[in-house]
């Protein structure tokens, strides 16, 4: 298997996104693909690990659900669109509390991380007919995480052939247009699925 040194860094995979919205430039890739490693160049990065407007993850709390690509929101949790897709519909589950630690979450957090992530399952069957899914937390930066201080859980759609999707896409300028019309495809799906 290549190691990231292997890689090419002539170009990032995906162009900086919209400044305000909420990503994980590059841990999926880390953990599950590290062959498929981006550079991005620490686009989007958090000033500092503090909570407030320098977390992309609690910026997107202060913003209307179109701009901030927000998918659903529940009481103590969220599901937004990954501004750094591993593929179309890469969904990112976040509680609302700015914790990097999994086990820092009450039970009421964990409870609804858990809830949004099996509907979020659930919307992108409906919406995309997925034949499976990656489903994780990387915890740390050492572990691959982009944003690190606030913790997200991925929710990644996955279709047979599709490890050559990204490089296709992303080299678009389209990719924010993309996004939009996945939000609302996404948000409609939810309602489906909720019965709401
Ligand atoms: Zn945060």
């Amino acid at each position: 298997m290549p190691t990231p040194t292997d890689q090419t860094p002539d170009e990032p995979v995906l162009p900086e996104g919209p400044p305000g919205l909420a990503g994980d430039p590059d841990g999926m890739q880390r953990l599950w693909v590290p062959h498929r490693m981006v550079y991005l160049g620490g686009a989007d990065k958090p000033s500092d690990d503090g909570p407030g407007p320098g977390c992309p993850f609690c910026r997107v709390q202060t913003q209307d659900d179109a701009t901030a690509l927000v998918v659903a929101r529940g009481e103590r949790a969220f599901v937004v669109l990954n501004l750094y897709p591993y593929n179309s519909g890469h969904l990112l589950v976040c509680p609302y509390r700015h914790v990097a630690d999994y086990v820092a979450l009450d039970d009421d957090e964990t409870a609804e991380v858990t809830a949004l992530t099996r509907t979020a399952i659930r919307a992108l069957t409906h919406a995309y007919q997925p034949h499976g899914f990656n489903l994780g937390m990387n915890q740390g930066a050492v572990a691959g995480a982009g944003i690190a201080a606030h913790l997200h859980q991925h929710v990644v759609p996955r279709w047979s052939g599709d490890a050559n999707f990204l490089p296709i896409v992303a080299r678009t300028r389209a990719l924010p247009e993309l996004l939009a019309d996945a939000r609302s495809r996404l948000a409609q799906a939810w309602t489906a699925v909720t019965g709401g």
